[in-house]
């Protein structure tokens, strides 16, 4: 109660205190008016704009602190007062909402000497932190920590069919995710292709997972041996579930399974920006391995990593050293596995590999989401959001996608039990090190105001790269920290990282507000290493087919029209394929994955039912490709086509592409459009990168 009050006083002086500044840059506002009535009236440089032109309160004005406006100065010359005060006052965060992760939050703002709102504020934050959606709290301006439609992607089922796609496409390069069937549709299909397999191979004796959609903390998970035993458990008839291969041979610790839960931030989805944490966790199972068999099916501390379970296990350790326990930081597991010669390195672009792809999977559905929550136009914030990626290592080393969770735990206490029954919260040192490190850097790498202040204060941040160059300059490698030594040179050889060379030092003291930080902990793997992997991007260059025929704002599903004006626009339909056949194959397919999918709330074509009807125009036009040849080329003649009617349309003077929403065509509109795939020879694209233009909006 004392703690709640006093913070809530505390907030109420920040908002007096922006009030105040409020009117003291209203002043200052009204100095340049006149300033600019006497003479030329003054320019804003782009950098000064604000950033949302919303109305009542504009940005400079909102979120101010008097001190550092001072009138004089703002008469002798406002902009640069402005800029003044923006580069000194600190960020703004609203933590209403932020639920368990509140406690790593608070750590991190106060390191970051910004100003928390614990209770929200009247007048717009820079970043507001949401503990569960993105729909947490109505939010116009700023960033906010979550992306909408996140939380629906990680379903295990809606995950399932994103990288299904992509194992359609690229089944080599997306073997990371164990094969899985969804029930209660694939159920029979499941049934079939497991008997086929052993058909084939008697001696195969596989063992699958049945996990619960939407479930969590190993919620409703069990083990089974056949296919049958799925019924007899009853899945078909309550939640629907996916089932999948599971992965028997782990590799073991101690005699123990375990999992790497590792932090990953999507920065911005267009253009796709992801930095990974260089340290995770890895939570131990709590009974030694065996691989499964009838008998040690129901042990679930035996096959289950997740430490909402183990921890009611008699056998979990708590510890306070990073390395031993129940739950240790994967550079602990790393440091181990290199001390028996592993090479961790390629360990760890393995998993970069895993975390891009996956992402990779998962973007195109979430910008039909977005444009959804966030039309174009209207004012919204922008997202960025920490996603936990799970991860399971095989006992050779290969790393397997387990599940992806758009709320990673941010607790950094744990429940101690201190006698039979009694619990106690207590301070987890292993979480409070890995988490506190991933918001902070989080925060730091979203910091609005930091390109104000690198303008204010040039020196600084120039002089910091020359003054402390990279430690691996300074540091014979032997004395390398081996998180240090992990970091990828090969295979993803990419740009250096400013990240890496940017190791924080006291003695910057005096403006620098990082000085006492250290180097940030999250590593930029995308767009470093976008060469490698944009040809995989073709569901996105979909993506944005399907947004720009959407028609209605807000909507995230494809009605009839929308489909026959992409067929007519893209020039996709011919004698053998009649504009009646395009109807029935929108009937078709539409109406199969209605009844498939739970969410009724608009009728008409979602994303996955348009990528599968592409699928199938590019198999009919591309007949003897293999299948990512035929679909690429059907997207660059789609790109091809769409470009050339917004030539047209520029040349008629009419503004936007032809045929849907303005500005957000699949290839740029300046791009002179090269010649069209011709049936069956497509030009070289199975390697282009995507060729987005959306320039209409950043999605973050
Ligand atoms: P939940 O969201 O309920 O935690 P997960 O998909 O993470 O569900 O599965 C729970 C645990 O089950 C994982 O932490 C892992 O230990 C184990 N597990 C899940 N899938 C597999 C698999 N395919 N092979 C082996 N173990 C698995």
């Amino acid at each position: 109660m004392q703690r709640g009050s006093s913070e809530r006083e505390l907030a109420a002086r920040w908002e007096a205190e922006a009030v105040a500044v409020t009117k003291a840059l209203a002043a200052a506002e009204q100095v340049r008016v006149d300033s600019g009535a006497a003479g030329e009236p003054e320019r804003k440089t782009p950098e000064e704009q604000p950033k949302d032109p919303a109305p009542a309160q504009p940005r400079a004005a909102e979120e101010g602190d008097a001190r550092v406006v001072p009138r004089a100065a703002a008469h002798a010359a406002p902009g640069r007062a402005a800029d003044e005060y923006h580069s000194q006052r600190p960020v703004t965060v609203d933590s209403s909402k932020a639920r368990t992760s509140l406690d790593a939050l608070k750590i991190s703002i106060r390191q970051l000497k910004w100003k928390e709102f614990p209770f929200g504020r009247r007048l717009p934050c820079d970043i507001y932190w949401h503990g569960v959606s993105f729909h947490d709290n109505d939010i116009f301006s700023g960033q906010v920590n979550k992306f909408p439609g996140m939380t629906e992607m990680v379903r295990k089922i809606t995950l399932s069919r994103a990288v299904r796609i992509m194992q359609n496409l690229f089944p080599e390069e997306y073997n990371f995710y164990p094969r899985s069937w969804i029930l209660p549709d694939e159920f029979q299909l499941f049934v079939a292709q497991v008997r086929m397999v052993k058909d084939g191979d008697p001696s195969w004796k596989p063992t699958f997972i049945v996990k619960p959609d939407g479930g969590c903390q190993g919620d409703g998970i069990y083990l089974i041996k056949d296919p049958s035993d799925i019924r007899l458990a009853g899945t078909l008839q309550s939640r629907p579930a996916v089932v999948q291969e599971y992965i028997c041979k782990p590799l073991l610790i101690d005699k123990l399974k375990f999992d790497i839960r590792l932090y990953v931030l999507l920065k911005s989805l267009d253009p796709l920006e992801i930095y990974i944490a260089k340290d995770g966790l890895s939570r131990f199972c709590t009974e030694p391995y065996q691989e499964p068999n009838p008998k040690n099916l129901h042990h679930i501390f035996m096959h289950l990593t997740n430490y909402s379970l183990n921890i009611h296990s008699g056998n979990f350790v708590h510890s306070d050293s990073t390395s031993t326990g129940s739950k240790r930081t994967f550079s602990s597991i790393l440091c181990r596995l290199s001390s028996k010669g592993v090479d961790i390195k390629k360990v760890w672009s393995d998993i970069i590999s895993l975390v891009i792809k996956t992402v990779i999977a998962l973007t195109p559905e979430l910008k039909v989401f977005y444009q959804s929550d966030i039309p174009a136009g209207r004012p919204g914030p922008t997202c960025f959001q920490i996603l936990g990626f799970d991860i399971l290592l095989m006992k050779n080393l290969k790393p397997i996608l387990l599940e992806v969770n758009a709320n990673p735990s941010m607790r950094i206490e744990h429940e101690q039990e201190l006698s039979p029954g009694v619990f106690e919260n207590v301070p987890s040192l292993v979480d409070e090190e890995v988490k506190v490190a991933v918001i902070r850097d989080t925060l730091r790498l979203m910091d609005p105001l930091k390109k104000k202040r690198e303008n204010h204060f040039p020196d600084i941040y120039t002089d910091r790269k020359h003054r402390f160059p990279p430690v691996s300059d300074r540091m014979p490698s032997s004395q390398l920290p081996v998180v240090r030594s992990q970091q990828l040179t090969k295979p993803l050889a990419a740009k250096e990282d400013p990240s890496d060379s940017e190791p924080a030092s006291a003695s910057d003291g005096n403006a620098d507000p990082e000085a006492h930080l250290p180097s940030i902990c999250l590593k930029q793997v995308f767009p470093k290493y976008a060469k490698q992997f944009n040809y995989l991007r073709l569901v996105d260059r979909m993506a944005n087919l399907f947004i720009r025929f959407l028609g209605i704002k807000g909507t995230m599903k494809l009605g009839p029209t929308g489909f026959r004006t992409f067929i007519r626009n893209c020039k996709l339909s011919s004698s053998s394929l009649s504009m009646a056949a395009v109807d029935i194959l929108y009937i078709d397919i539409t109406r199969r994955w209605n009844s498939m999918t739970l969410d009724q709330r608009d009728s008409g074509m979602c994303l996955q039912a348009f990528v599968e009807a592409f699928f199938y125009l590019a198999q009919r036009k591309f007949k003897t490709l293999p299948l990512h040849e035929q679909v690429a080329s059907l997207i660059d003649l789609c790109e091809y086509h769409l470009s050339l009617l917004d030539e047209k349309r520029l040349v008629c003077g009419r503004s936007g592409p032809a045929g849907g929403r303005p500005l957000d065509s699949g290839s740029p509109p300046d791009a002179t459009p090269s010649a069209p795939p011709v049936e069956g020879h497509p030009p070289s694209c199975t390697n282009s990168a995507p060729k987005t233009a959306h320039s209409r909006h950043a999605l973050s």
